[in-house]
């Protein structure tokens, strides 16, 4: 085969966090066979973040690409299974709901169910908006403790419904490190001292260590977290930041000792300048506390993550900082950002890995032949930016739809001005219950229904299909369906018991 000079044949990931090891592993299995070069360089003196343990359904896509045994997976993670996020506190003190990883109900003649539902709630004296959860599957499985693998038929209810993982992130990247070297990816360990750039067009040509060593390539991935050595430092590639609208820039994160029996869901709890997260690992449960510097301390940050802690902490506490926001490409040059290097947006929806799969995914479906490929490197910026607006904007509403007033955080947040993009979604569910679709990204129709009606935005009218169906025969359907996934759910095992049996059957 006749190689020109433009071509890529070594591709260098600079990093090996989350984001290192994910980009080597879908590497190694799908752009390595074509006869490219992939190393990874890691500094263990440097570490990781550390933090990172819920994820969202689509990892199990990626998994799957890559063809990972999920038993073999969930037993190396010390994995449980995520319907959800439960959210406590944030519309009111004193409200809880779950954004679940399903539907609710099922659509009546093309109509979505939250309309009927709406229309019911409005004849029944206002009944509490939370209270849709009835009629989710994954919730009920949430709320009961139980757990059974989705149905493929969309006819039955069990199909309503997806799931992901709760899992340990630092044996997740150990996992996928044995996988892509077992595929041939080059692992070489030490510190970068400097990002390398060719004179003449800008761009990177090699990365040199402490040692001396050089190592070169066509094409390199910045996975150097928070430091972005690459993006930010060689490449001097800007930063858009977002922190009016997402203010938290700090947290603090405690792992403790859990019971035998974890929560198939995620807790995330708003608290006075900020929130705590409460994820259920089969062996520990993750805490943290996200918050906000300008209205909080530190020392304040920890005592109110301590104090909600369900177990003794199994490590020392570990403070983080951040700044909401994104770097203005996503790629320059020979080298794409993925992970922490390309931005960041708090963990509230768990939402940064989803984002390291995203990238990596459009890059490989778009690996250009040459090095220098303007039309590849546009199209991919335009989709990662429409991933990360639209997650920013889902962010958002969290904090904005909500009628507290207790305190100067919650106080700037509900009346801060939103991105034109939030305003005009908000406005258009207040009206009439529509949910702005869009093609691509994250967080499609269900989930907003989630978060609106969870945070009291309950839309003035339904949809006017609505009104043609004879109410009684309405309650007597929503009672039906409550009822069936009731039973359903009841039939289930425990998710603990679920967990021991799939685990199990692997070794067998
Ligand atoms: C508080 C908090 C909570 C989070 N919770 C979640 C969550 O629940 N779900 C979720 O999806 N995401 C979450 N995230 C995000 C998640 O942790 C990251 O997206 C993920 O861990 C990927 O990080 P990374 O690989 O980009 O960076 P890192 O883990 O920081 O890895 C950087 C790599 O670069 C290497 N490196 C850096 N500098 C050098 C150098 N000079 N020489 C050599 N190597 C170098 C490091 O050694 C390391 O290997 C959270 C983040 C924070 C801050």
């Amino acid at each position: 085969m006749i190689r020109d000079n433009t071509e890529i044949k070594t591709i260098v990931i600079a990093g090996g966090g989350t984001a290192g090891w994910m980009s080597a592993a879908a590497l190694a299995k799908l752009v390595a066979p074509r006869g490219i070069r992939i190393i990874l360089v890691e500094s263990d003196q440097i570490g990781t973040v550390g933090v990172g343990e819920a994820t969202l359904p689509h990892l199990r896509f990626f998994n799957q690409t890559l063809g990972i045994d999920e038993r073999e997976l969930i037993k190396a993670t010390n994995a449980t299974i995520k319907l959800g996020i439960e959210f406590c506190d944030w519309g009111q003190r004193g409200d809880s709901y779950i954004h679940p990883f399903g539907d609710y109900g099922r659509e009546i003649q093309n109509v979505e169910f939250h309309h009927y539902w709406s229309r019911a709630a409005r004849e029944a004296k206002g009944g509490d908006a939370a209270r849709i959860c009835d009629w989710s599957l994954p919730v009920i499985m949430a709320q009961k403790n139980k757990f059974g693998m989705p149905a493929t038929d969309p006819d039955q209810i069990m199909s309503s419904f997806s799931y992901a993982y709760q899992f340990d992130a630092t044996a997740y990247a150990a996992y996928l490190s044995r996988f892509a070297q077992d595929k041939g990816v080059e692992r070489v360990e030490g510190k970068i001292t400097q990002v390398l750039t060719d004179t003449e067009n800008g761009a990177i040509s090699g990365l040199k260590m402490e040692n001396g060593e050089v190592i070169s390539g066509d094409f390199f991935i910045d996975c150097t977290g928070f430091r972005s050595l690459l993006m930010n430092g060689a490449l001097d590639v800007g930063f858009e930041d977002w922190s009016k609208w997402l203010p938290c820039d700090r947290a603090v994160a405690v792992p403790c000792e859990g019971d035998d029996a974890p929560q198939p869901y995620t807790r995330a709890t708003a608290q006075a300048a900020g929130w705590t997260w409460r994820i259920p690992l089969q062996h520990r449960i993750g805490n943290g506390h996200v918050y906000c510097s300008d209205y909080m301390s530190d020392n304040e940050a920890l005592d109110v993550l301590l104090d909600g802690l369900e177990g003794k902490p199994t490590r020392d506490p570990k403070f983080l900082r951040f700044k909401a926001g994104r770097r203005v490409k996503s790629w320059e040059k020979n080298c794409v950002a993925v992970g922490l290097s390309g931005g960041f947006l708090e963990p509230l929806e768990s939402t940064s890995i989803y984002l390291i799969q995203a990238a990596i995914t459009h890059f490989i479906e778009l690996l250009p032949q040459s090095k220098d490929s303007k039309s590849d490197r546009d199209e991919f910026n335009r989709l990662m930016d429409l991933e990360t607006d639209r997650i920013r904007d889902f962010l958002i509403l969290h904090y904005h739809a909500t009628e507290r007033d207790d305190t100067p955080f919650w106080n700037y947040v509900r009346t801060m001005d939103v991105p034109d993009s939030l305003r005009e979604k908000m406005a258009l569910f207040r009206q009439a219950g529509i949910v702005q679709e869009y093609k691509h990204g994250l967080f499609l129709h269900a989930s907003w229904v989630a978060v609106y009606l969870g945070q009291r935005i309950v839309p003035a009218q339904s949809h006017p299909a609505v009104s043609q169906v004879n109410p009684e025969r309405l309650a007597a359907h929503l009672s039906t369906l409550r009822g069936s996934i009731a039973q359903t759910v009841d039939a289930l095992p425990d998710h603990r018991d679920f967990l021991a049996k799939f685990c199990q059957e692997s070794a067998t």
